[in-house]
């Protein structure tokens, strides 16, 4: 399903923003990551993580008795040529095969799923990336991982702005952006999914003492959807910051991979409260 409740979130020091502002941005939407197709930049660190764990067969040592095949809950353990290999995609890394054979053949290990790289990014602030290697699990520790490490660069160039922009949806990648933010901007759609996902965000949300506010993409395209997110907004004590209409000028931005202020810069919409 396409991205219907996006979130950004920032941390800022004790005491506020101070001028200038020195932004550290970090793109934590770990399995679609795009910020630095927009953002660009030169790339000057990588780094590969390992967040994940794995169940490995020492072949030399396993007695085909079998007992993982018939025991794993996940379905984890093939029977090819009357040995036991383990399918990784499939396994959770539970520990539980340890425990099961005989032959102590079985140990988990924790394996690469992903890596961080940092770039400067064309508009001169340093720009965080992670990405969980594709058919990885463990999204949540990568954004854990993106987050400390942009938090490392915020403190080396003492930024007084740490922009995170996290995932759609209300799961545990969207706990892992949301947690220790000082305010969330949420972004939703006016369609009856959103509203549902959009309640689920704001109990993390409320669960983590962050401010928030909220903008609503492509407001004019289910008018009457629309006044319902901002009620539910209002009724949890938020804002709807802004009311974005469908504009052509989003997409030519996204066709030429523009941030769309860069390509747009007077804005085709006010906000809701009348400014910007
Ligand atoms: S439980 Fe151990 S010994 Fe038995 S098939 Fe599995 S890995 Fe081999």
């Amino acid at each position: 399903m396409a991205s219907m409740v996006k979130l950004a979130v920032t941390s800022q020091p004790p005491g506020g923003l101070k001028a200038p502002i020195i932004v550290v941005a970090a793109d934590a939407d770990v399995d679609t990551l795009n910020l630095h197709l927009l953002l660009g930049g030169e790339l000057v660190e990588e780094k590969r993580l390992a967040t994940s764990e794995k169940a490995q067969i020492d072949q030399s040592v396993c007695e085909r008795c079998g007992k993982c095949y018939e025991s794993c809950a996940f379905n984890s353990i093939r029977k090819i040529d009357g040995g036991y290999v383990v399918a990784p995609a499939y396994c959770e890394g539970c520990s539980v095969y340890e425990a099961i054979c005989p032959a102590g053949a079985i140990e988990v290990k924790s394996i690469e799923n992903g890596k961080i790289r940092v770039f400067r990014s064309r508009f001169g602030f340093p720009l965080i990336v992670g990405q969980l290697d594709v058919g990885s699990s463990g999204s949540g520790e990568v954004i854990s991982e993106v987050k400390e490490e942009a938090r490392r660069f915020a403190g080396r160039v003492r930024a007084s702005l740490l922009l995170v922009d996290g995932p759609p949806g209300a799961g545990c990648s969207a706990i892992s952006a949301i947690s220790r933010s000082s305010h969330v901007l949420l972004v939703a759609e006016p369609t009856k999914a959103a509203r549902h996902d959009l309640e689920r965000v704001l109990g993390i949300v409320d669960h983590f003492g962050a401010t928030f506010g909220v903008v609503t993409n492509r407001f004019n395209a289910n008018p009457e959807m629309s006044p319902e997110i901002s009620r539910l907004v209002e009724g949890r004590g938020g804002e709807v910051l802004s009311l974005i209409p469908s504009d052509e000028e989003v997409v030519h931005a996204i066709v030429n991979g523009q941030p769309v202020v860069e390509r747009s810069p007077e804005p085709s919409f006010k906000s809701h409260n009348g400014g910007v």
